[in-house]
């Protein structure tokens, strides 16, 4: 069923007014090849999950698909279990599914928002380890002529919150089902920020993956705003990486500069420039960046696009000119 003029207030998490001409959410291959079939060439076409890494700047024109697959296929093979996701399928719903069963891989991935179909699209990743570490295969339509297509983790180009759906393929494929490769037996992964911290000396060995995912729950919750409380699309801004040279001019101005070593120089923190220029719990109209995550930009009510469009370059001016730092936005802006 395709419905006109839909509403996509409830389908983005900075909860922006915006309308889809066309909206469908198949539930099986079988309809989204069917309704690819049934497009107009170049009718322009847009793919969402729960649109939790979007800024909806506006009407969708054409056709949008909300992929509505939500099988979650186990089997096991050894010490080895295979996941098999419909793209719909909430990906916290499939980390906690997978954690009853004690089985490790997705425990550090836990309470990260969106679905299933969109997590190989940017690599997610948490508490240090990111999906290309338990991916197996990711199937998919081609856009062009509705033909699937099954992509080896190895063949997906995984980067940091990168892919090639995201980069060089930009477009050409809506990802059906993702296959993970998870342990059944085994160690977590603890080594990682506030997971360390936590767990300190124990035997990752002895450790359950049902604690590791209290535990990455405690440490998200209290550090990330909920998108169903307080609209928001997570960190709005990468961390930008500047030249050695430039790192060095910052330090000596800056002492307390939070950066980690990069392979291009150093990796700033984001956020910590945002709260030194002065940002962290200010607002501008509706929309403001949030007052214990400065990273994070949220909508206190009643926002529309321009609101966070003047938000985002008022941020970005001020970054640039205490830091001569350009701020790259994280969401992606649709259309
Ligand atoms: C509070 C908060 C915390 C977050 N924390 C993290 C974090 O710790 N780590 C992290 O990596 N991310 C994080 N994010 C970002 C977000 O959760 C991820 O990017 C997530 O994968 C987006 O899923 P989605 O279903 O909402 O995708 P959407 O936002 O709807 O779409 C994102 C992109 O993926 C494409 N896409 C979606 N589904 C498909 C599909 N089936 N086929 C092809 N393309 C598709 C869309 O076209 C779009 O370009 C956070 C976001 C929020 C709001």
């Amino acid at each position: 069923m395709i419905e006109r003029d839909a509403d996509l207030s409830g389908a983005n998490t900075l909860a922006l007014p915006a309308r889809a001409e066309r909206l469908a959410r198949p539930d099986s291959g079988e309809a989204l090849a069917g309704l690819l079939a049934g497009r107009r060439g170049d009718e322009p076409l847009y793919v969402l999950g729960q649109g939790s890494n979007l800024v909806l700047d506006g009407d969708l024109p054409g056709l949008t698909v909300i992929p509505a697959l939500d099988r979650i296929d186990y089997r096991v093979e050894g010490d080895q279990a295979r996941v098999t996701a419909g793209a719909g399928v909430v990906w916290d719903r499939l980390v906690a599914d997978t954690v009853a069963r004690g089985w490790r891989g997705l425990e550090n991935l836990s309470l990260i928002p969106g679905t299933a179909g969109a997590a190989p699209f940017q690599n997610i990743g948490a508490y240090g380890v990111e999906l290309a570490d338990v991916l197996d295969s990711v199937e998919a339509v081609a856009v062009a002529d509705g033909r699937p297509v099954r992509f080896l983790a190895a063949e997906c180009e995984f980067d940091y919150r990168d892919s090639l759906f995201k980069s060089r393929r930009r477009g050409e494929f809506i990802i059906t089902a993702i296959t993970l490769r998870l342990h059944r037996h085994g160690p977590c992964r603890v080594d990682y920020g506030g997971l360390a911290a936590r767990f300190g000396d124990a035997d990752p060995a002895t450790l359950e993956p049902a604690a590791v995912r209290a535990a990455v729950i405690e440490l998200r919750q209290n550090k990330l705003p909920d998108p169903a409380v307080l609209p928001n699309a997570g960190s709005f801004f990468k961390n930008p990486v500047v030249s050695v040279a430039h790192y060095q001019r910052l330090k000596e101005n800056e002492p307390e500069l939070v950066a980690f070593p990069h392979r291009d120089g150093h990796k700033l923190a984001a956020g910590w420039l945002i709260e030194r220029a002065g940002w962290k719990g200010r607002r501008l109209g509706p929309v403001g960046m949030h007052r214990d995550q400065a990273l994070v930009l949220v909508n206190h009510g009643g926002a529309r696009a321009a609101d966070v469009r003047a938000l985002a370059g008022a941020v970005r001016a001020d970054v640039r000119e205490r830091f001569d730092v350009d701020l790259e936005q994280e969401p992606i802006p649709l259309p």
